[in-house]
């Protein structure tokens, strides 16, 4: 058996003091006053154990890590129809980028890149009277924790700043894929981006894309064939246009945000989180990507 404990505090050791850090996003006025130090590493173990150093307990803005859970919940509604309105390929390009969108006629790419994630954002919208409620129980459930809550400035704050996002819902609504008014699905978007979680929150939460369906109390969320069908889109999508670097460095289906996070998870085995808020230039956690490529080297553990 291997000891986790020992292996994610020997990577914590090794590079929590590294100079390179990255940058913290600052794009979204209120997400820049973070302290770049922090870094922390959480693993959830299929059999319920759970190993933790650093920073582990201090909650941070999920961003886009939230994209995989909105399509967690509306996939289960929709079904097969999801596929109509988005396509599953990466996109190579930034999360923010609109030419692909208007070169594809208002389908997007996939659902983890913002104008996909605005779409999955409308169908919630579409199906749920109160979505912005529905959404953060759905997450407190999956976390088994009702202390986890939207940060209402960094909602205000990208909301004030978002007019990238505000093109990107309004090429979609031009292209007849919104259903909802603009301002209503972006308000959505904006608060589950600004949903702050630990890590030991979010390993918890994504436990069910590692369970084939099943959630931390052994309840069906997705199918296992719907669990699977999103970690491929994990894999392949999940970190901005820098997929390919992680799947060759890391090899784990997952899933990174401004904020500095990075959720990984390998089926049957574990899910893992880092968080430290200096991003690379492409958007990813620079410690966490170092840590994660460490992680899977040490314990030979990853999908490849
Ligand atoms: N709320 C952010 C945006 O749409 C999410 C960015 C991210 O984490 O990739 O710009």
């Amino acid at each position: 058996m291997i000891d986790f404990q020992s292996v994610i505090e020997d990577i914590h050791k090794d590079i929590k003091h590294d100079v390179n850090r990255g940058l913290v996003a600052s794009y979204i006025p209120e997400l820049s006053n973070i302290d770049p130090q922090q870094f922390g590493i959480h693993v959830k173990h299929i059999n319920g154990n759970s190993y933790a150093t650093g920073d582990w307990n201090v909650p941070f803005s999920i961003q886009s890590i939230s994209k995989a859970l909105s399509l967690a919940l509306v996939l289960p509604i929709y079904k097969d129809a999801i596929w109509e309105r988005m396509d599953v390929e990466p996109s190579g390009n930034p999360f923010n980028h609109l030419s692909l969108l208007e070169l594809e006629n208002g389908i997007p790419r996939n659902p983890f890149i913002n104008a996909g994630a605005i779409v999955v954002a409308d169908m919630m919208v579409s199906h749920f009277k109160n979505p912005k409620q529905v959404f953060l129980d759905y997450v407190r459930d999956l976390a088994n924790d009702k202390t986890i809550d939207f940060n209402y400035t960094v909602a205000k704050s990208e909301r004030l700043t978002g007019f990238g996002n505000y093109a990107a819902a309004n090429l979609l609504k031009a292209y007849n894929n919104l259903e909802n008014d603009v301002d209503e699905v972006l308000d959505l978007y904006f608060h589950q981006c600004s949903i702050e979680m630990t890590c030991e929150q979010l390993s918890n939460a994504f436990f069910m894309f590692a369970n084939h369906g099943k959630c931390l109390q052994q309840k069906e969320r997705l199918t296992s064939s719907q669990a699977k069908r999103i970690n491929a889109i994990m894999l392949t999508c999940g970190f901005y246009d820098e997929a390919g670097e992680f799947a060759f460095e890391v090899g784990l289906p997952g899933k990174s945000g401004v904020g500095g996070g990075i959720i990984a998870l390998l089926p049957n085995h574990f899910t893992i989180t880092t968080w430290s808020p200096g991003l690379n230039e492409r958007g990813n956690s620079l410690l966490g990507m170092k840590a994660l490529e460490q992680f899977t080297t040490k314990t030979k553990l990853s999908i490849f």
